[in-house]
């Protein structure tokens, strides 16, 4: 899978919901932190799971990726358009000023190294030591998105040493890229306007009427030939400015610094920041998927009207479009509908069939990525599985990419083709299905492996792994490692030192500071050798 193309990027996530403060007199702000620092990709093809417990902060990680709510910090970086469709504002504020971005870049850089200094100064102080290490990691992702989201956007020039004239070329670059994409959209608009007309003036039998629509017939084409006639010229426009840049790169395409920073100049649209109207742009290729299929559809409306809206809201069809009903009623087909149920309320379904009303929502405005969240937690294991069929054949049939939200590890077995595993907003486990399931390197993962129900008499005989103790606030989360007051492989070290997300075999990645196999190829645990080693 990873050898497909990268559909989402995200990079150090963050999502913190501030908690009303209880008194005129409390100075701290405190916050829910649902999401801490979330690195994963995710690619064009693939159906990718989160899992976890209530509360571990998988529902808020889908929703933040789709922008419904604002993300904290870092990046999510989408890759299903190029930036030049979109033209963000946010290009034109870091093409323009370039310089700000290296000074606050360095700003960050400087901090981080201080608190580096600080730690190897600090001597057998923990406490100093622990506080600057977090601070420093806080610096250097600070400095490593900066970098990134200005190296993305002027593809390498701004850490050269004169970092104006490249990024001058850039942005003239961008600029002709994006006025020539707005007006291939408008000939588009015209050239369709055109073959309606047509259709019109065939139908039309009353000769007056004729006369008119073959004059605004005429007037449209005279639009379309100066629409393309500037097209061309964009095109030639757009063609120098690209000469320029490839010239400009050219001169330093041996430069060690600038193949660096080249390699993230990738084109990708960094959805955190984009603008509200921006964002609405790419809703149609970003859908979601809820979990009740009983609120999240309108009951004053029908279903052909729940469909309609999203096509009409995104300029698929004018209101009212004679080809539209077709559309729709195709679209409820593949979502396992029948076309007499087009005039019926959502009152008037099954759990099973309002998923499926909701599956036809997402798809008929032909998404991307669509994230399912618990989508079938609410519904009976027979009908669950029908659904899970339709999702995996849709995904099939229309290249769709997923993120499939779940508390339950056997519902995910068979739809992921790689599963994360969630524990208090972090990521402590990642991997393709066959890998988390049969060699689960992190506690969590394999006590979540243990709970699954099972009529297998050789696993009713293995012993389960309880958890004990609720999981803590996200408010105030546990120090060093967030699973320690539930672990039962946890040590001193556990108690102080957060760990990191490894990667400890290609793909596989685990935040455990004794990843070592936890399960043999007879699928004995083998933790409590494990634990005996370590304590
Ligand atoms: S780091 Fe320690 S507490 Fe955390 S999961 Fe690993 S063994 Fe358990």
């Amino acid at each position: 899978m990873n050898n497909t193309k990268k559909l989402l990027s995200i990079n150090n996530l963050k999502k913190y919901f501030p908690i009303a403060k209880s008194s005129i007199f409390q100075r701290d702000q405190f916050f829910v932190k649902a999401n801490e620092d979330i690195s994963i990709d995710i690619h064009e093809g693939e159906t990718f799971s989160l899992v976890g417990e209530s509360g571990c902060g998988k529902s808020t990680l889908g929703r933040v990726i789709l922008q419904l709510y604002n993300q904290t910090a870092g990046s999510t970086i989408y890759y299903g358009r190029m930036i030049s469709d979109i033209a963000p504002r946010y290009v034109y504020k870091i093409l323009v000023n370039p310089n700000k971005y290296v000074r606050e870049y360095n700003k960050m850089f400087e901090k981080a190294e201080a608190a580096k200094k600080v730690v190897e100064d600090a001597g057998g102080d923990e406490k100093a030591s622990f506080i600057q290490l977090q601070n420093r990691n806080i610096y250097t992702a600070e400095a490593a998105t900066l970098f990134s989201q200005g190296a993305r956007v002027l593809g390498g020039f701004f850490s050269l040493e004169d970092p104006v004239p490249g990024a001058k070329l850039e942005l003239a670059r961008f600029k002709a890229d994006t006025a020539l994409a707005a007006q291939k959209r408008i000939n588009k608009k015209i050239s369709i306007n055109i073959d309606l007309l047509a259709d019109q003036i065939e139908k039309e039998t009353d000769s007056s009427k004729v006369f008119s629509l073959e004059k605004r017939m005429a007037r449209l084409k005279a639009k379309f030939e100066a629409g393309k006639e500037k097209e061309n010229q964009l095109r030639s426009v757009r063609n120098k400015a690209l000469t320029e840049v490839k010239k400009y790169k050219e001169q330093f395409a041996n430069d060690e610094k600038f193949q660096e920073c080249e390699k993230y100049s990738d084109g990708g649209i960094d959805l955190s920041l984009l603008k509200y109207k921006e964002m609405r742009g790419l809703r149609k290729d970003l859908q979601i998927i809820f979990q009740d299929p009983y609120s999240s559809l309108n009951p004053r409306m029908t279903i052909g009207q729940i469909i309609e809206e999203g096509l009409v809201t995104h300029d698929f069809f004018k209101h009212g479009s004679s080809k539209m009903k077709e559309y729709i009623l195709e679209t409820m087909r593949s979502a396992g509908l029948q076309d007499y149920m087009l005039h019926r309320y959502p009152h008037q379904f099954s759990g099973g069939q309002r998923q499926r009303i909701c599956i036809a929502r997402a798809l008929a405005v032909q998404p991307k990525f669509v994230v399912c969240d618990e989508c079938v937690s609410a519904l009976d294991v027979s009908i669950q599985s029908q659904i899970i069929n339709l999702l995996d054949e849709l995904k099939e049939k229309h290249g769709l990419t997923y993120l499939f939200i779940s508390h339950d590890l056997s519902v995910v077995k068979y739809i992921s083709d790689r599963i994360g595993v969630m524990y208090l907003g972090n990521l402590v486990e990642v991997g393709d299905t066959n890998t988390i399931f049969n060699d689960p390197r992190h506690p969590y993962t394999v006590a979540l492996l243990s709970s699954i129900p099972t009529t297998e008499i050789d696993d009713l005989k293995k012993e389960r792994i309880i958890l004990e103790g609720n999981i803590p606030s996200p408010v105030r989360p546990p120090e060093g490692c967030k699973f320690h007051t539930r672990c039962y492989m946890a040590c001193e070290k556990c108690k102080r030192v957060p760990p990191e997300l490894v990667e400890i075999e290609k793909g596989h990645f685990v935040a455990c500071h004794f990843p070592e196999k936890k399960i043999d190829s007879n699928g004995n645990y083998l933790f409590k050798l494990n634990k005996e080693v370590k304590e």
